[in-house]
């Protein structure tokens, strides 16, 4: 190497790029040491072909042959140079792929004459890395700008451009200072913002965005969170500053969303419990400073189910939106309404008044409007239909014992419960009472969960006197003797054994017996039917069919000579494998009536499809006869019906011999039931009066009817 060769050699060393001067023939004439580590080509051999790591992409490792690539370029009097894309070498230094530009020339040799190639080697990774960050605050989602040393906005990006709503011109003629004074809303004094950013070098907050109406903006007002920081030397000379605006509206919008999801009701819009549980707790922290009285009324639709069941969800809904409609205009703003669930609405009273009885007359004064506003006909798209309210109303100003929001509203519940007792579509204010009372039902569900069956429980029997005076069937109806509660009757401990489940065991402890004392009476006697209630718990429960053919085994019994009673509400519900089930106990010989017949939601239509045998006329339509005109068409409707049907009809709860005159004119068919004739009486008593020495009861011996009712326990003993 000359001295000439050597001086190059330095001077190419010093370049960051990769030097390679090659002869035509390839030959390598001067590699520098950028080169050799681009390369990977070692001190000795100069082979620069052999052991290269090139390739034209990053992943798919295709590699690049820089020889063919050479030998393929020829050079035009406008292209002195060719470049070629970004390729990757692999660098024994850097153990990674680097891009890398290759630039390929020709020069002349050092005699003139020949010519040479010189080939550049270019390191592309800050080029990248720069554009990708340019391209990073491009689409980055939000709005950012740098600023010159003098604070001047040099470089907005186009997120920011858009929320702001001015062009990148106006923007570049303002400082950031001007820029914030014209749209930025701080929830702290600007000076306060400023203070930070010049002496932390940095300023975070939520702020209100006021972009400029110029049809570039897309939201006015925008709540956002604004960054902003100086960037400085070492020395704290001012570099530049930065600002970057992030959109919140859309996270705002997703809070609101959520936000909605767990507080209120979709179907109404209405609050729902949890936000009613929020609202009650700030309520009782609240009465601990101000003893003002607040109410929570809790309301429950009446025979809501029976019309979701038989009408239909969509009927129901659009039931709960009129509801709603009419809740929401009758409240005073102070109210919160609250769909509970299902057809359970509340209403919170917020702060009435300090003064009880001003407070207590206020709340019962807007129970009293809704209950009055409930009721009443709603005309929905397809039907028109009657719905009535029953409600609680509960008065507090301190937190209840427990001190919680659960206990206000088990007590407004209790309250509402009470009114649905006492026939509903009323108003009931809730008293310590009613926790007796619930107190008692409790002792007498672990009662039920406790008794025994064969010692605490009878069955009575209560006559059913066909045209000719006979009687010629009877209804089972139970009786608990409880050791501690005495004597519970079954309209009492019934709801309670269904709600607890209890009833289903009950249940087939009362077919059992019924069964046998049927067997019984059948073998000593003559061929007396015998009517059993089962409860809608009993009837749906899925092995019901099968216990009844154990039963039918197990005890002989002719089911020819059983009715079973079933109300309503049992038919209704779940009508197709009603129907299936109702069938089947058909095919088994068994009779069918329905209970408490015209008391549940008026829709004869199912009637068609049912292989029934008998109606049971409800008392609440025999008591008033023959006075009230509204009754008596009633029994009218329904005898028609089932002649027409060739149904049996029971009139039930017959008490006066007006009654018996009365309904005795109206069908020869008709079975009568009731007091009249006897109260229901163990089945000893009933053998005794109506199987051994039968009377006859046709009107024309009512008068010996009455004296044989002597014969009977007086009521109170017996039911
Ligand atoms: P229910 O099936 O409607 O039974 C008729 C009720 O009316 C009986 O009340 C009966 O004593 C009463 N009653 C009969 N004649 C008259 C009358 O002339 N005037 C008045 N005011 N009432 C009369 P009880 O025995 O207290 O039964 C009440 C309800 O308890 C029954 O109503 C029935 O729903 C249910 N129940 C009774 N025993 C059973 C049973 O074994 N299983 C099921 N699931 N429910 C039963
Ligand atoms: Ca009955
Ligand atoms: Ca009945």
């Amino acid at each position: 190497m000359t001295e000439f060769d050597r001086s190059h050699q330095h001077i190419a060393d010093h370049s960051k790029d990769g030097l390679v001067v090659l002869s035509a023939q390839l030959t390598p004439l001067l590699i520098n040491q950028s080169a050799r580590q681009y390369l990977n080509i070692p001190e000795q051999p100069n082979d620069i072909f052999k052991h290269l790591d090139i390739y034209t992409q990053k992943r798919k490792n295709i590699q690049f042959n820089l020889k063919e690539w050479i030998c393929s370029q020829s050079f035009t009097a406008e292209q002195s140079h060719i470049k070629t894309t970004i390729l990757w070498v692999k660098t024994n230094h850097q153990k990674m792929l680097i891009p890398v530009v290759f630039q390929l020339s020709k020069i002349e040799g050092a005699n003139q004459q020949s010519e040479n190639y010189l080939l550049l080697i270019q390191d592309q990774s800050s080029k990248i890395e720069a554009e990708a960050k340019v391209c990073l605050i491009k689409n980055s989602g939000t709005g950012q700008f740098i600023t010159n040393s003098a604070g001047l906005i040099t470089e907005p990006n186009s997120t920011f451009i858009c929320y702001t709503g001015l062009n990148r011109k106006t923007l570049q003629k303002m400082t950031y200072i001007d820029w914030l004074k014209a749209q930025v809303i701080f929830k702290v004094p600007f000076d306060f913002v400023m203070d930070s950013l010049l002496k932390t070098g940095y300023w975070i907050g939520k702020i209100q965005l006021n972009s400029a109406d110029q049809g570039l903006s897309l939201k006015k007002n925008m709540p956002a969170i604004l960054t902003l920081s100086m960037l400085t030397d070492e020395n704290r000379n001012i570099g530049h500053f930065t600002g970057v605006i992030q959109d919140l509206s859309e996270i705002q919008k997703a809070h609101r969303r959520i936000e909605k999801l767990a507080y209120y009701d979709p179907l109404t819009g209405l609050a729902n419990r949890t936000l009613l549980h929020n609202q009650l707790e700030k309520l009782l922290n609240k009465t601990q400073t101000s003893p003002c009285y607040s109410a929570l009324i809790l309301l429950d639709l009446d025979n809501f189910k029976m019309i979701n069941d038989t009408l239909g969800y969509s009927v129901g809904d659009e039931l709960l939106i009129l509801v709603t409609q009419k809740l929401q205009k009758l409240v005073p703003q102070t109210c919160l309404v609250i769909r509970m669930e299902g057809d359970e609405f509340a209403v919170l009273f917020k702060e009435i008044n300090e003064d009880t009885s001003i407070a207590l007359t206020q709340a019962l004064g807007l129970a009293y409007k809704i209950q009055d506003a409930l009721d009443d006909r709603y005309a929905l798209e397809s039907h028109s239909l009657h719905c009535s309210a029953s409600m609680g109303v509960y008065l507090f100003n301190a937190p209840p014992q427990e001190g919680c929001s659960d206990e206000l509203i088990r007590y407004a519940n209790m309250a509402m419960h009470e009114a649905k007792t006492l026939g509903g579509n009323q108003v009931y204010l809730f008293e310590d009472r009613l926790c007796d009372l619930a107190k008692q039902r409790l002792e007498m569900l672990q009662a039920l969960n406790h008794s025994e069956l064969d010692e605490e429980f009878q069955l009575y029997f209560q006559a059913q006197i066909d045209a000719q005076g006979q009687v010629v069937s009877a209804e089972a109806l139970l009786r608990w003797f409880h050791p501690n509660l005495g004597l519970v009757p079954p309209c009492d401990f019934i709801p309670v054994a269904e709600e607890g489940r209890q009833i289903i065991k009950i249940g087939l402890w009362v077919m059992h017996k019924a069964f046998i004392q049927a067997n019984e009476w059948h073998k000593k006697y003559k061929n007396l039917r015998i009517a059993i209630n089962i409860s809608p718990i009993q009837f749906h429960e899925q092995s019901f069919i099968e216990l009844i053919i154990g039963l039918i085994k197990f005890t002989h019994v002719n089911p020819n000579y059983i009715t079973l009673e079933l109300t309503e509400g049992v038919l209704i519900q779940n009508t197709t494998l009603a129907l299936q089930k109702i069938q089947h106990l058909v095919s088994l010989g068994f009779h069918i009536s329905i209970d408490d017949f015209g008391t549940g939601y008026s829709s004869l239509s199912y009637l068609q499809k049912l292989p029934i045998h008998e109606l049971k006329i409800d008392k609440s339509f025999i008591q008033h006869i023959p006075d009230n005109q509204d009754d008596i068409a009633i029994v009218d409707t329904i005898l028609k019906l089932a002649q027409n049907k060739q149904l049996t009809v029971v009139a039930e709860g017959v008490e006066t011999e007006e009654q018996v005159k009365f309904l005795r004119q109206q069908s020869g068919d008709l079975l009568l039931q009731g007091y009249f004739f006897s109260r229901p009486v163990p089945a000893k008593m009933f053998e005794q009066q109506f199987l051994i020495s039968p009377n006859n009861y046709s009107i024309s011996t009512a008068s010996t009817i009455q004296s044989n009712q002597t014969l009977f326990p007086p009521s109170n003993t017996i039911n």
